[in-house]
C-alpha cells in the first residue's frame, strides 16, 4: 500500500517519473496547491521498493509494504548452547 499526503507534494513527479515498474500515474483530484498529487495505477506491478518514498522531495509517499508478500522472520540465527529450540 501506498500513502501520499495529498496537501504534501508539489508536483514535481519524480514519483512518476523514477517509478521501475511504472506504477504511478497522476490522479484526478487537485490538493490545497492545485497539483494533481501521483496515485498508483489501477492495474500496477507495485513490488513496494520504497523508491518513491525515498526519493520524494516533499516525503509526502509512504509505502507500506503488502502484509502477504512479508516473509516471516526468523527469531534467531544462533543456534542455542545444548542443541536445537522447539
Ligand atoms: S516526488 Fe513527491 S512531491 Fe514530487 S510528485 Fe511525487 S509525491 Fe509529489
Ligand atoms: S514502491 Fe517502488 S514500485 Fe511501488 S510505486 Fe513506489 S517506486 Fe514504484
Amino acid at each position: 500500500m501506498i500513502e501520499v499526503r495529498e496537501d504534501w507534494c508539489k508536483g514535481c513527479n519524480i514519483c512518476i517519473d523514477r517509478c521501475p515498474v511504472d506504477a504511478l500515474e497522476e490522479s484526478d483530484i487537485l490538493n490545497r496547491r492545485g497539483i494533481r498529487p501521483p496515485k498508483l495505477k489501477e492495474k500496477n506491478d507495485c513490488n513496494f521498493c520504497r523508491l518513491c518514498e525515498l526519493i520524494c522531495p516533499d516525503l509526502a509517499i509512504t509505502v507500506f509494504p503488502d502484509e502477504k508478500e512479508k516473509k516471516p522472520v526468523k527469531k534467531t540465527l544462533l543456534t542455542p548452547v545444548g542443541g536445537k529450540t522447539k
